[in-house]
């Protein structure tokens, strides 16, 4: 039986990571602060404890794991990320994980690690325009991240390349872009904008309210991936022989405004859209699907409307009950 560690299992991404290495019949131990939030993890081991500690580390990478998924970090939506409050503390929170994991693995012989980097290690400058912004792989250079979040996904990335090029370990490496679905971060400050926006449309669904509220001028184009085709793209990646960094992300790119009004189509409503002022990110940014394409022969192909019709349904109820239980 193949065995897999998933650091980050108690995350969105993560946990839905875990159920469908189970589902393939790997033995799966998963690592977090805590458990998946919205249901059991079916995972054969579950060890709760912080990946910043080298000596937990050393203890949870305890064999020579068949695959090792990096996906812990301190993150969140634009709210978290692009406030610059969190800076100190997204910068030594996730290096220290890398640190750790990377070098616990080598140690122990794994073979093969994956690690999850991020859009937001591209140049800010390729991003101003939101008709065309850039993000093939090899425009990250002069770097240039509009976030910490962003540098520290650089550091990151070429950590695992130095432990590729010095030690030989396999090493994967994923630029993802904006993932989502349900059982993802919904309220609380770390959600991103699939969620966010679905939730404010819930809300006033709901409550019989007249509008939402966007931050900025929602002018600004994102594309967004659904979990399902993340998971496939990341076990793509792991299991070809190809190193990355490689997006994983949608080519569909839409504006904020467009994807709050396929929101209200698909929850059924007509609210106005009032814009205020909050953190925004880059102007422009979609995935460019070159790459992954010659060197995987497969790309993500699912209409965003598809994901977000599961995504906004799973919200809705969670809207529904908290509204229920008076916390809404
Ligand atoms: P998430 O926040 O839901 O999951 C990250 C998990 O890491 C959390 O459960 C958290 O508790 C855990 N963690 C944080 N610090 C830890 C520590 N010290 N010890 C143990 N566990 C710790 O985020 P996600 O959306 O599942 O993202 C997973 C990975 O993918 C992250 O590395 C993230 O940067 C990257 N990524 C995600 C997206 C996205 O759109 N979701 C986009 C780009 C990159």
């Amino acid at each position: 039986m193949k065995t897999a560690l998933v650091c980050g299992a108690g995350g969105f991404i993560g946990s839905h990571l875990v159920k469908r290495l189970k589902a393939e019949g790997y033995w799966v131990r998963g690592v977090d602060l805590k458990y998946p939030e919205f249901s059991p993890t079916p995972a054969d081991d579950f060890v709760i404890g912080d990946l910043r500690d080298p000596y937990f580390v050393r203890s949870v990478i305890d064999r020579r794991f068949d695959e090792i998924y990096q996906l812990a970090a301190d993150m969140g939506g634009a709210g978290y990320v692009f406030t610059g409050e969190h800076d100190a503390d997204i910068m030594h929170n996730s290096a220290l994980i890398n640190l750790n994991v990377l070098d616990a693995a080598y140690k122990r012989n794994c073979k093969r690690i994956f690690y999850s980097s991020s859009a937001c290690m591209y140049p800010a400058y390729n991003q101003m325009d939101p008709e065309n912004p850039k993000t093939a792989e090899h425009t990250a250079y002069p770097a240039d991240p509009d976030s910490e979040y962003g540098w520290e996904k650089l550091f990151s990335e070429r950590l695992y390349l130095a432990y590729h090029r010095n030690y030989g370990l396999e090493v994967r490496i994923a630029r993802y872009h904006n993932i989502f679905g349900p059982e993802g971060t919904w309220i609380g400050g770390r959600e991103k904008a699939p969620a966010a926006l679905s939730r404010k449309v819930a809300v006033a669904k709901l409550k019989g309210l007249p509008y939402i509220e966007v931050w900025g001028d929602g002018q600004q184009t994102r594309s967004f991936l659904y979990i399902d085709e993340c998971l496939e793209g990341t076990l793509r990646l792991m299991r070809s022989d190809f190193t990355g960094p490689v997006n994983i992300g949608s080519e569909e790119m839409v504006t904020i405004n467009q994807l709050a009004a396929l929101l209200m189509e698909i929850a059924g409503v007509q609210l106005e859209i009032r814009h205020v002022p909050g953190p925004v990110g880059v102007r422009g940014r979609t995935s460019d699907n070159a790459l992954i394409q010659e060197k995987l022969g497969w790309k993500p192909s699912e209409p965003l409307r598809r994901g977000l019709e599961r995504t906004y349904a799973w919200i809705e109820e969670q809207v529904r009950k908290a509204i229920a239980a008076g916390k809404l």
